[in-house]
């Protein structure tokens, strides 16, 4: 079975959009990389994460991955700090009991943690997946709604159960 890896924020749950509000609320530049890194640091994380909504049914459709037996499924999500890890593992536990989660120190790269060779990786970051794919992984592109790119791209995680391994 072909491993799968799937990230955490912008295709699970909606925590790219919610957080950057939040940013735009509370005067900071997201692009203030100190500013930034310093807001997620002291995020209340447990809170968003509940508030957070989920993206088109992320937790059903993984489940239903799972279940086909198709791939390996894990999810790999990048955290500042250790309370994001702990607060993300913990919520993704409520609905997924049988799912390998693997927190990544922002610092380190999606492709130094695990094995990318011939794995999916389904990411909304552009710089994740072409590691991955510089890597010899396979890279989809993830989007809350539809847009053409240069990676195989999807907008609901159940169309990787019809994602043709030719086409990888
Ligand atoms: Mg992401």
């Amino acid at each position: 079975m072909r491993n799968l890896y799937i990230d955490f924020d912008g295709v699970i749950s909606d925590t790219i959009d919610v957080t950057y509000q939040m940013m735009k609320d509370q005067g900071i530049d997201r692009l203030d990389v100190a500013a930034s890194s310093k807001f997620y640091r002291e995020l209340d994380w447990p809170t968003l994460l509940e508030q957070t909504p989920l993206i088109n049914n992320s937790m059903e459709k993984i489940q239903k991955i799972i279940d086909s037996n198709r791939y390996n499924v894990a999810i790999l999500t990048h955290v500042i700090s250790l309370d994001e890890a702990v607060a993300k593992i913990k919520y993704i536990r409520k609905f997924l009991k049988e799912i390998t989660i693997i927190p990544v120190p922002k610092k380190v790269s999606k492709t130094e943690t695990v094995c990318a060779k011939d794995a999916i990786l389904v990411d909304d970051y552009k710089g994740n997946l072409s590691e991955w794919e510089a890597a010899g992984g396979i890279g989809v592109r993830f989007y809350k709604t539809k847009k053409e790119t240069k990676y195989i791209d999807i907008t609901d995680l159940e169309e990787l159960l019809a994602l043709s391994i030719d086409k990888c």
